[in-house]
């Protein structure tokens, strides 16, 4: 068994009932166990907001932890097809609107860079809305390279993240 951090992300069609359900999907994967989730926060989008012409949604973030007898890969196939139920349509932009992303951000202590997988999750390290939520639920979490990230800045840089209050 490891502990999967996944990252869950939305921005379209009412996100937060997306992530919502999304945490029951990722409750019923097989050889799995949904152990832990943040509060839902809503954070402002990175990237192709900036332009003016390409306004997009504020988003829902949080994050999950799954304890996991799934291979990273298999993990992945299988969060892809919970994005794919969620009509996910992948657009020409990066980092566009989505109705559901779900990133593998940490997937135990490994290290993978395979074609289709690069664990830790890259953006990891300087998105506070990725390490906010990662903090609420393990707040002595340690990369596998030994980083705590409670000592990255941007766990400690509020700006665009905000908590939802419990509904
Ligand atoms: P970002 O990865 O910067 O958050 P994104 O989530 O919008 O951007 P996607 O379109 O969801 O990117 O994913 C593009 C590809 O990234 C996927 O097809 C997948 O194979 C690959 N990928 C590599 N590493 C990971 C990972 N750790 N978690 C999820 N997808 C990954
Ligand atoms: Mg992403
Ligand atoms: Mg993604």
């Amino acid at each position: 068994m490891v502990n999967a951090f996944i990252g869950l992300g939305s921005n379209l069609n009412d996100p937060r009932s997306q992530v919502e359900t999304a945490l029951e999907e990722l409750a019923q994967l097989p050889q799995s166990k949904l152990t832990t989730f943040s509060a839902l926060y809503e954070t402002e989008p990175m990237g192709p907001a900036d332009s003016p012409d390409l306004v997009q949604p504020g988003y829902i973030n949080a994050v999950a932890v799954l304890m996991t007898e799934l291979e990273p890969e298999k993990l992945l196939d299988q969060l892809q097809s919970i994005e794919n139920r969620h009509h996910r349509v992948r657009g020409e932009i990066q980092w566009g609107p989505r109705t559901l992303d779900l990133d593998l951000l940490l997937y135990g202590d490994e290290t993978i860079n395979t074609e289709c997988l690069t664990v830790p999750h890259p953006g990891i390290t300087e998105r506070n809305f990725v390490l906010i939520p990662m903090t609420e639920i393990s707040p002595d979490l340690k990369l596998p390279d030994g980083r705590a990230i409670a000592d990255l800045p941007a766990s400690h840089d509020q700006h665009g993240v905000k908590r939802c209050p419990p509904k």
